[in-house]
C-alpha cells in the first residue's frame, strides 16, 4: 500500500480530500506507516512512483503536498538509517536520489506548494524546499528547520544547496547552523516559506492563496523572495567572493568558539553552503552529498544519533517503564522558592501546569519570583513569546507561605533544604492534606528517598524527582523510586517530567543516584592532580579542549564546594576509600570558600570575570608540574569510567545507554563522543584497566571493577556493537 495518496479535488475540507474527477486541484498526501511521517526509502519510493503518475492528470492547476498526520507534516529522515551508514558510496547513491526525487517537485508539469501543518524537520523540510512554494500553518506545533548538524551530518537531500539558493549564503547558515526549529511566522519573516496562514480554516484558506499565485504566475512570490535579498550588503555578501569569504570566515568563527572544532558537521556545511552560492546547482548537490557520506560513516554522527536514539526511548518511555498520566489541569504544588523550586516552577508554568510556589520565607518567594519573571520576560525579548503569551503564563503562577490547594493538586515537588529532618517533617505536614491520587516527589540531590519516605502514611506516593541546576536549561531528570514507592507514583513522575519537557532516566535508590555519583571521581582526581602541584586552570583547560562545557574546578566553583563535601561525605559513608573526602576541599570550606556563591573558591570571583585564587597555592604542597594532556583527560576520567561500570554491575540504571544519555543531559559530557561508556569503548577497555590497576598499585584506593575487568580481558565493549 502507498503511502502517499493522490487526489483530484476541487475543494479541501479534512485532512484527506474528497475525490472529485473534475477537480482542479491534485492533492499529494502523505500518511506514512509511521506515527510522524518519516521518510523512509519505502517512502522516497513510493513518492517517486506517485510523481510518475501527476502527468496522467489533465487540466489539473496545482500539486498541494500536506499530511493527514494530525501536528506532523514530516519529521525528517529516517535516523536508523543514518546511524546505521557505512558505506560511503550507498550514502552518496540515496542522498543523489532523494535530491533528484525533491527536484522533481518544481520541475513537474504543473506547479507544487507544500502545505506545512506541525512538524517539518531535516528531510521534511528539503522535500517542501523542492517545491515551487510553501505555505505555513499558525499551529503551536508547527515547527519548521535543519537539525541536521545536531546529529553529525549536513542537510543531504539538497537542503544546503536549495537553502543556500533561496535565501542567500547568510540566510541558509542562519538555518543550518544553529539547527533551530521555529514557528510558521518566523519562518515566513525570514523567507523560508511564502505565506502563513491562522489554524482556523487553513485549508481553504491555503486554497485562496493558492489560487492567487497559480493565477499571477507566482509573480509576486518571486518579487517578494528577490525583496528579502535586495541592497549592496546583500549582494556584496552574498554574490562577490570577498562577501562570502567575510561571511564564511566569520560563522566558522562562531562555529568553532561553541565547538572548539570537535563537530565536523557544521564546518562542512559552511563549505557547502559557500560552493552553492556560486556554483552550478549540479555540482552543489554533489558536493552536498559527497560531504554527508564522509559525516555519516564518521564516529561523531554515530555517537550522536545513538544519543538522540536513546533520547528518543526515554522521551517516549522504555518499554516496561510504569504507567501514568500528569492529571491535566491540576496544580503542581513547589515546595521552596530557591535556585531548584524557582527553576522547575518557571519550567511547570510555561508548560501551562496551573502552579503554586510555598517558601516559608516571604524573602525567599520574593527572589524566586523575580527570578521567574526575569526568566519569562527573557523569552519574550527574545521574541519566543509574544506580550499577550507572557501574561497568560504568569497567571498560571500563585504564591504564598500558606498551604493551600492540596487536595486539589496533582502533585508535590519538594524543593526545600538538603536536611533529611526537614524533608521528612515537610512530608509529615503534607500528607494529610495531600489529594488522594497525588504524588509527592523530592528534588532531594542525595538524602535516600526510602529514609525520607519511611514510616509516612503517604510512602507509596513519594518518589525522588531529581533536576539538574539550572533548570530550564538541563534536559535530564533522574526519577528515583524508593523502597516503598508504587508504580503509578512512578508513572504520574514520568509524565510529569516529560510534560516539564524533561528526559527522565529511571535509576535505583542509592548513594549519589546516578550522575553525582559519576561526577565526584572525576572531581576527587582533579583535587589529586592540583596536590600533584598541576595548574589548576590548566587541568579546566584541558578538560574544556575536550569538550566538556567547563573544567572541574570551574564547576566545583559553581555548584559550591559546600555541597561537594557534603556530596562526598555521602558517598565516602557508602563506598568508603574509594570515595574518601578530598582534604582541599574541606580546607575550603572551613576557610569560607564556598565557590561562586561567596565570591572565592578555586577561582576569585568578581562580576562576569574570575582569575584562579593563587591563595590556593600555600595548600598545595608539591612543587609544580605537568603532564601531558591525554594524561590529564584519563586521570579525570579513568575513576569515572570505573564507576560507570560499578553503576551497571550494581543496575543503578537500566543499560549503557541510559547511562551515556545521562551523563550527555545531566553533565554536558561532549555527545559527540557518545557517552563516557562509548567514548571507553572507542579506546578499549584494556587500555583504561591497566592505567587503573597501575594506579592502584602505586598507592590509589580505587581497583578496577569486576565488571570492567571482565570485559578488559576479552577486549570487550559497554556498548555491544550495532
Ligand atoms: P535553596 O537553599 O536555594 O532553596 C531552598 C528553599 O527552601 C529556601 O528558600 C527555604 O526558605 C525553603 N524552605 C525551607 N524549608 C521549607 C519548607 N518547610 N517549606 C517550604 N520552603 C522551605 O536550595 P536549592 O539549591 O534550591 O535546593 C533545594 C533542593 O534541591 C535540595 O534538596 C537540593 O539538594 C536539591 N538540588 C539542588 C541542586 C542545586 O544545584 N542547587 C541541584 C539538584 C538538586
Amino acid at each position: 500500500m502507498s503511502q502517499w495518496k493522490l487526489i483530484r479535488s476541487s475543494s479541501w475540507e479534512g485532512p484527506i480530500p474528497q475525490a472529485d474527477p473534475a477537480g482542479r486541484w491534485l492533492h499529494l498526501v502523505i500518511d506514512a506507516e509511521s506515527s510522524a511521517n518519516v521518510l523512509s526509502a519505502a517512502v522516497l519510493e513510493d513518492l517517486d512512483k506517485q510523481l510518475d503518475r501527476v502527468s496522467e492528470f489533465s487540466n489539473v492547476d496545482a500539486l498541494i503536498i500536506s499530511s493527514a498526520k494530525n501536528g506532523h507534516f514530516i519529521a525528517g529522515a529516517d535516523v536508523n538509517a543514518i546511524g546505521s551508514a557505512d558505506n560511503v558510496d550507498h550514502v552518496i547513491e540515496a542522498c543523489r536520489s532523494a535530491q533528484d526525487l525533491f527536484g522533481r517537485l518544481s520541475n513537474l508539469s504543473i506547479p507544487s506548494i507544500a502545505v506545512i501543518q506541525g512538524t517539518c524537520l531535516g528531510g521534511g523540510l528539503e522535500l517542501s524546499l523542492g517545491c515551487t512554494a510553501r505555505i505555513a500553518v499558525q499551529d503551536p506545533r508547527t515547527r519548521i528547520g535543519l537539525p541536521e548538524v545536531n546529529l553529525g551530518i549536513i542537510p543531504g537531500f539538497g537542503g544546503t544547496v536549495r537553502m543556500t539558493r533561496l535565501l542567500g549564503l547568510r540566510g541558509a547558515l542562519g538555518w543550518i547552523l544553529p539547527a533551530s526549529r521555529l514557528p510558521a511566522q518566523i519562518a515566513h519573516r525570514k523567507g523560508v516559506v511564502d505565506a502563513s496562514v491562522p489554524v482556523e480554516g487553513f485549508r481553504a484558506l491555503s486554497l485562496q492563496m493558492i489560487e492567487a499565485m497559480v493565477s499571477d504566475g507566482f509573480r509576486k512570490v518571486n518579487a517578494a523572495r528577490k525583496k528579502r535579498r535586495k541592497g549592496w550588503i546583500s549582494y556584496f555578501l552574498d554574490e562577490t567572493s570577498v562577501g562570502r569569504t567575510i561571511v564564511c570566515r566569520q560563522a566558522l568563527k562562531t562555529v568553532r568558539a561553541r565547538t572548539l572544532g570537535l563537530m565536523p558537521a557544521p564546518e562542512r556545511a559552511i563549505e557547502v553552503a559557500r560552493l552553492s552560492a556560486h556554483r552550478p546547482e549540479k555540482e552543489a548537490l554533489l558536493e552536498e552529498a559527497r560531504a554527508v557520506s564522509r559525516l555519516a560513516t564518521g564516529p561523531v554522527c554515530r555517537n550522536l544519533v545513538a544519543i538522540f536514539q536513546d533520547s528518543e526511548r526515554v522521551r517516549r518511555g522504555v518499554s516496561g517503564q510504569p504507567d501514568g498520566v500528569w492529571p491535566e489541569p491540576r496544580t503542581l504544588v513547589v515546595l521552596g522558592a530557591g535556585v531548584m523550586g524557582s527553576g522547575v516552577a518557571t519550567m511547570a508554568i510555561e508548560k501551562s501546569i496551573p502552579t503554586r510556589l510555598r517558601d516559608i520565607s516571604e524573602e525567599a518567594i520574593d527572589q524566586g519570583l523575580k527570578k521567574i519573571g526575569k526568566a519569562i520576560d527573557t523569552r519574550r525579548k527574545k521574541r519566543r513569546i509574544t506580550t499577550y503569551q507572557q501574561a497568560e503564563i504568569l497567571s498560571r503562577l500563585s504564591h504564598g507561605k500558606e498551604l493551600v490547594g492540596l487536595e486539589r493538586c496533582g502533585g508535590v515537588l519538594e524543593a526545600v533544604v538538603e536536611r533529611l529532618d526537614v524533608k521528612r517533617s515537610v512530608l509529615a505536614e503534607i500528607a494529610p492534606l495531600l489529594a488522594q491520587d497525588a504524588i509527592f516527589a523530592t528534588n532531594t540531590s542525595a538524602l535516600s528517598v526510602t529514609a525520607i519516605q519511611k514510616d509516612s502514611p503517604v510512602a507509596d506516593r513519594v518518589v525522588g524527582l531529581h533536576f539538574f541546576n539550572p533548570v530550564p536549561k538541563m534536559p535530564l531528570v533522574e526519577v528515583i523510586p524508593g523502597e516503598f514507592t508504587a508504580p503509578e507514583a512512578v508513572g504520574i513522575a514520568l509524565s510529569l517530567a516529560r510534560k516539564l519537557g524533561k528526559y527522565p532516566v529511571i535509576v535505583k535508590d542509592s548513594p549519589g543516584f546516578l550522575v553525582n555519583r559519576l561526577l565526584l571521581p572525576y572531581l576527587d582526581a582533579a583535587s589529586r592532580l592540583l596536590l600533584k602541584g598541576l595548574s589548576g586552570s590548566h587541568i579546566d583547560q584541558v578538560a574544556r579542549t575536550y569538550g566538556l562545557p567547563m573544567g572541574p574546578f570551574r564547576l566545583m566553583d559553581e555548584v559550591g564546594l559546600d555541597i561537594g563535601v557534603e556530596v562526598q561525605e555521602t558517598l565516602h559513608c557508602a563506598f568508603g576509600d574509594r570515595a574518601a573526602s578530598s582534604p582541599i576541599l574541606m580546607k575550603m570550606v572551613e576557610k569560607g570558600w564556598l565557590g561562586k556563591k561567596s565570591g572565592i573558591g578555586f577561582y576569585q570571583h568578581s562580576g562576569n570575570s574570575s582569575t584562579w585564587n593563587r591563595d590556593l597555592e600555600p595548600m598545595v604542597q608539591a612543587t609544580a608540574s605537568t603532564l601531558p594532556a591525554t594524561q590529564i583527560i584519563s586521570s579525570l576520567l579513568d575513576p569515572m569510567i570505573d564507576e560507570a561500570a560499578r553503576c551497571l554491575e550494581e543496575e543503578v540504571v537500566a543499560d549503557a545507554g541510559l547511562l551515556d544519555l545521562a551523563m550527555v543531559m545531566g553533565t554536558g559530557y561532549p555527545p559527540h563522543l557518545g557517552g563516557p561508556l562509548r567514548a571507553a569503548d572507542a579506546e578499549g577497555l584494556p587500555a583504561i584497566e591497566e592505567r587503573l590497576r597501575a594506579a592502584h598499585e602505586n598507592g590509589a584506593a580505587r581497583s578496577p571493577c569486576k565488571l570492567l575487568v571482565d570485559l578488559a580481558l576479552i577486549n570487550g565493549r559497554f556498548h555491544s556493537r550495532t
